[in-house]
């Protein structure tokens, strides 16, 4: 049996390092803007705390990292997404 190594990766908002499927992946995609859990491009990861997601400056940390603007409307969405996340068991 092949050993599943962990691939880790560091929320933008607390800076811990988490196993990436414990995290939501946020990308710019080249062709389709922004993109949760999927797409190419520059990507960012935020891990499902409440108090990461929900911060108020999260809107401008993914910016930073994701090196784009962000529509008002993408926080609701993703909050959204984040918090329907946590309701599944993985
Ligand atoms: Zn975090």
């Amino acid at each position: 049996m092949i050993q599943q190594i962990p691939v880790l990766r560091v929320c933008i908002s607390c800076r811990k390092t988490y196993d990436r499927k414990d995290l939501l992946k946020i990308t710019k995609d080249h062709k389709q803007g922004i993109m949760l859990g999927k797409g190419m491009g520059r990507s960012a990861y935020i891990c499902k705390s409440k108090k990461c997601y929900s911060d108020s400056k999260i809107k401008k940390k993914l910016q930073k990292a994701l090196k784009t603007f962000l529509e008002p409307e993408f926080v609701e969405i993703f909050e959204k997404e984040i918090t329907s996340y946590n309701n599944y068991p993985h």
